[in-house]
């Protein structure tokens, strides 16, 4: 069984930390670099939900997207919810360790996922300078309506589900996607000439301007179901190392949605009276697959 930190060196090789943005806090938050590891738990959030699912699952590592401190702390107390994911993980001999922007802008990386969730073949990054962001093509013609459509059924299911801006049935060839927030992306979207953009936390401002200058469809899903397939594609790639190394890691993507959001209500349940007369149900996030 392998050290903590050979597991982490074999990490770093995947997303060197130097790679990450200078306001980013990535790397190992707590563990024993001595320790052995037997399975390792990938999830997007740093969230007592998925430090229980570790507990359950046995995970002696759990490597998370966001970080659980990106502008430092003077305390790991109990009394502060992340104080008290932190002691949670130490108490059950937990590794906790984030990859985040440099995961972003690394080759495969968290966009790379997003694409090849949906079947896309990528050409390029949306963002060479930084390696943000990807460009696709679609193997054949599809309207912005299937487009989204597409998303919706191979993203993990929230409550948001999938938001469109733009004429449903605009026809698309090439699109950019990138995963989690989007917004300030539009500029290298607009110059890369694709007929759609997929990404989240797409914002009023950004998203009218951007329709009013020219023809584009744009495809909103919620930030953790957008970087939720980073986990798989990195769970597999973990796999890889372990079986090259033969040191027989479990390795296991979480199943936990974390997306903040929890339900979605329609304009049917907001103006009753107009709406249908069915019984209409929030949307209640399912597991992903
Ligand atoms: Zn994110």
């Amino acid at each position: 069984m392998p050290r903590l930190s050979e597991v982490i060196a074999e990490l770093d090789a995947l997303w060197p930390p130097e790679r990450a943005e200078q306001w980013d806090a990535v790397g190992t938050v707590c563990g024993d670099p001595d320790a052995e590891v037997s399975r390792v738990l990938f999830a997007v959030d740093p969230v007592r939900e998925v430090a229980a699912e570790a507990i359950a699952l046995g995970a002696d590592l759990v490597v998370t997207h966001h970080p659980l401190y990106l502008r430092g702390t003077t305390t790991v107390a109990a009394s502060h919810f992340k104080g008290r994911v932190v002691h949670t993980l130490i108490k059950h001999d937990i590794a906790l360790h984030v990859a985040h922007t440099n995961a972003d802008t690394a080759d495969p990386g968290v966009s790379d996922a997003l694409a090849g969730a949906l079947d896309l073949r990528v050409t390029g990054p949306l963002v060479p300078e930084n390696n943000l962001g990807r460009i696709c093509e679609l193997d054949h013609p599809e309207t912005l309506a299937e487009f989204a459509a597409r998303a919706a059924k191979r993203l993990p299911a929230t409550a948001q589900g999938i938001r469109v801006a733009g004429d449903p049935d605009m026809v698309l060839r090439r699109v950019a996607v990138s995963g989690g927030s989007g917004d300030s992306l539009f500029d290298a979207v607009r110059a890369a000439g694709v007929d759609a953009f997929l990404t989240a936390d797409l914002r009023h401002h950004p998203v009218s301007e951007a329709t009013q200058h020219s023809p584009l469809g744009l495809v909103d899903a919620a930030h953790w179901a957008t970087e939720w397939p980073w986990c798989e594609q990195a769970a597999a790639q973990l796999d890889t190392i372990s079986d090259r190394h033969g040191w027989d890691l479990r390795v296991h993507v979480s199943k936990t949605v974390t997306d903040p959001w929890s339900a979605h209500v329609g304009p049917a349940d907001a103006f009753p009276g107009s709406a249908p007369s069915a019984p209409s149900e929030p949307t209640s996030p399912g597991a992903p697959n």
